[in-house]
């Protein structure tokens, strides 16, 4: 963690569809904060492409790694959908992703009170969500060689590597295990080394580095069953540690378990804790516009952003303390079986600051 003796400066990237509607809910909740914190504006994804023919342009490229934080709202435009690959918007947050070695993803997924109608799960078993999901965000199988070819028999072929080396590993696992040192003390390293050599090699590092951490609960779990137990069981997880893609896929099932895609927030740090906060949510375009959008999950993404980057843990708990107390005296957005709009939701949790 942090701390900032300086103005601290926030990039705000919106991006496309409701992304620019959720990060100026965000925005005005740090704003009333009272922090020394300063914004900048750039576009990024489809907004940046309309404007500048690429989706992540040097010059928000470079606000970027001056900021002490960025703030991310979205990207996405289905007027990009026909485009080549690498100006497709999603190429913007990809990019920044390994422009500043954002390694780590924190996706923290808790049921807030109250609502416990709009989870997949029984209300007993949604209840005990409490869980933390570290992601490896930099390697795996989306970053490893990859390609289409013809077989000898003549038939198409698609491939992608799967790999990490011990390195990658280790610093996840650290970051997996500071994690847990910060919570309850329980983690849960989520593989697949009953079949894979990647994941053998992810076992063999976790537990050299679980030496370190003697006050951590070290156990592992294959992907397969932490699926099964995400829905059986959710109460049993505190934090869990896994790889790219299985980290991807277990995160979006955690999320519908405590209500909506709208409520969950991100963290993507690298090694010196400076990082890229965003909600998990997409553009969604079937909505952009309209003031439909559930604020929560950016304003959410803020104050991970206070705890993580900016020394401001006391700042982040108000956040969730005045999330929390929006929804429960029963501030819904559409997406939660409520009428108010993104700005109305905004306006419930800065009254509640
Ligand atoms: P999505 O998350 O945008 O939308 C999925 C569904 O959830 C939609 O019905 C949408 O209306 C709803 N939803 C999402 N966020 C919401 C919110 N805050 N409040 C209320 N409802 C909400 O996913 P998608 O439709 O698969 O993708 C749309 C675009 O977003 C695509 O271009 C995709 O590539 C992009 N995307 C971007 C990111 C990112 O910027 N990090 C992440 C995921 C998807």
């Amino acid at each position: 963690m942090v701390t900032m003796a300086h103005s601290s400066l926030i990039a705000i990237l919106p991006g496309d569809g409701i992304g620019p509607e959720v990060t100026a809910e965000a925005r005005r909740v740090l704003e009333a904060l009272g922090l020394d914190l300063a914004f900048e504006e750039a576009p990024v994804g489809g907004a940046a492409y309309h404007q500048t023919g690429n989706p992540l342009p040097e010059a928000t490229l470079d606000l970027a790694k001056r900021a002490d934080a960025i703030l991310f709202g979205s990207v996405g435009e289905p007027s990009c959908d026909a485009l080549a690959r690498h100006l497709r918007p999603e190429q913007a947050i990809l990019g920044l992703r390994k422009e500043l070695a954002l390694f780590a993803n924190l996706r923290p997924a808790k049921l807030f009170a109250g609502l416990e109608d709009a989870s997949a799960l029984r209300p007993e078993v949604a209840r005990a969500i409490d869980l933390l999901i570290v992601r490896e965000l930099n390697g795996d199988v989306y970053f490893g060689e990859k390609g289409m070819r013809t077989t000898d028999a003549g038939l198409r072929q698609g491939y992608d590597l799967m790999s990490y080396d011990e390195g990658e590993v280790r610093r996840i696992a650290i970051a997996g295990f500071a994690a847990a040192q910060r919570r309850r003390g329980k983690l849960c390293s989520v593989d697949k080394a009953n079949v894979l050599e990647t994941s053998q090699l992810w076992r063999d590092v976790v537990i050299e580095v679980a030496a370190d951490y003697p006050d951590v609960a070290l156990s592992h779990m294959y992907v397969d069953n932490a699926a099964m137990q995400l829905v059986r069981d959710p109460g049993q997880f505190d934090v869990i540690v896994t790889g790219n893609l299985f980290g991807d896929i277990l995160s979006d099932q955690a999320s519908m378990c405590v209500g909506s895609i709208g409520l969950l927030p991100s963290a993507s740090l690298d090694e010196g804790g400076k990082g890229l906060y965003e909600p998990i949510h997409g553009s969604a375009p079937d909505i952009a516009g309209q003031g439909k959008a559930n604020p929560c999950a950016a304003i959410l993404s803020a104050a991970l952003m206070l705890r993580h980057s900016l020394g401001q843990p006391a700042a982040a708990d108000r956040i969730e303390a005045a999330v929390a107390s929006a929804l429960a005296a029963g501030h819904r957005t559409a997406d939660l079986g409520g009428t108010c709009s993104t700005k109305a939701m905004g306006d419930a949790v800065l009254a509640a600051l």
